[in-house]
């Protein structure tokens, strides 16, 4: 299924420089919205909590810092940048009495939306504008004259505009330098929740750590399990990313690139595909959406328990002591 891809020639940037826009939060992505908005000649205002640490910040930016009410009250375009488990909540307490037929509620995740935890008015419109990539380098490649890719994607367009504001939004953002993908709110959201658990987070630190432990219960030193199993992955990793596969396998030995095809298919086999569909599955019927909202409830009870267990594991334990041997990766 391939995407479409849409460039500044593409995209009218006058939508979005004729509205008002509310930036909610002002954390990782929150202030790269804000910022490369107003520097694209948006009218942007910053919606905070009373007392927030971040509205200091936000003022020294140049920007203009309100309560999230008179904010969303204020724009026409509602961007929502506060962590998903919190929005819901947020949202009825603090913005929804505050939006009009014809606003524009945004996301920058899917969540919310998806799953049905924020239901937003008839009519409004709801769009979602998610950059591929961590708000500081949002902000840093808009600076440096380029851009991080954004997906667009519209759930309700209640104003029959909806896909040029997303668009628009996007170029402000500098998306448009480096291309606005269109999508849809479902795929946004089950693949970013996929490939975070199943390959990028789950996946990744799981195959690690299993190595590691296989190591060092057949007796070998922990530290020398940790650079073949850990150290060396980012060395492999960027020249993957740099390159492609072919050019990791020319890098690396002949010993080395043998080994991978008879061992790789025997450790993510078929089995491990079954439950990566299964994964998947839990993640399109909304099971884990509602596994992770209830522990939120509960505050956060399995997640803090998992995180204590993983910072006491001696792969972590271990980690610390070798990554101390380079001074250069504390600088
Ligand atoms: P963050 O954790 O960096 O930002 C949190 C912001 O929300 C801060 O300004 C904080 O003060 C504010 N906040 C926290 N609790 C609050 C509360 N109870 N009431 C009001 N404000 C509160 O969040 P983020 O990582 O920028 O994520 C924001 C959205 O962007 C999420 O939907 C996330 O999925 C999405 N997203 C994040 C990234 C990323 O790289 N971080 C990338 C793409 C999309
Ligand atoms: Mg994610
Ligand atoms: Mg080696």
């Amino acid at each position: 299924m391939a995407i479409e891809i849409l460039y500044e020639k593409d995209v009218d940037p006058s939508v979005i420089q004729g509205k008002k826009v509310a930036i909610i939060g002002y954390g990782s992505q929150g202030h790269a919205h804000a910022q490369n908005l107003q520097d694209s000649g948006v009218d942007v205002r910053v919606g905070l909590r009373e007392g927030s640490s971040s509205a200091e910040k936000a003022k020294e930016a140049g920007l203009k810092v309100v309560s999230m009410e008179q904010a969303a009250e204020e724009a026409d375009v509602v961007m929502v940048l506060i962590p998903d488990e919190i929005q819901a909540k947020v949202y009825e307490e603090h913005i929804k009495d505050h939006l009009h037929a014809g606003d524009t509620l945004a996301f920058a995740h899917g969540f919310n939306i998806h799953y049905g935890y924020i239901k937003a008015p008839e009519g409004v419109n709801v769009i979602m504008v998610a950059p591929k990539g961590p708000g500081h380098i949002v902000r840093r490649q808009f600076v440096e004259g380029s851009g991080v890719p954004d997906l667009c994607c519209v759930q309700q367009d209640a104003t029959g505009d909806a896909w040029d504001i997303a668009l628009s939004y996007g170029w402000g953002l500098g998306g448009a330098r480096a291309g606005l993908m269109k999508g849809t709110f479902a795929q946004e959201t089950e693949e970013d929740l996929f490939g975070e658990q199943a390959v990028l987070c789950g996946g990744l630190v799981a195959l690690v750590k299993t190595g590691f432990d296989t190591l060092v219960e057949a007796g070998y030193p922990a530290e020398l399990a940790y650079f073949e199993c850990y150290h060396e992955m980012k060395m492999i990793v960027d020249l993957m990313y740099e390159k492609g596969i072919h050019f990791m396998n020319y890098s690396i030995s002949n010993t080395a690139e043998y080994g991978e095809y008879y061992a790789g298919p025997k450790v993510i086999n078929e089995e491990s595909k079954q439950a990566m569909q299964e994964i998947l599955k839990r993640i399109q019927n909304g099971e884990f959406a509602k596994e992770f909202m209830d522990d939120c409830a509960n505050g956060h009870k399995k997640l803090l328990e998992q995180r204590e267990a993983m910072n006491d594991s001696l792969i972590e334990t271990t980690g610390e002591k070798v990554r101390g041997m380079f001074s250069w990766l504390s600088k």
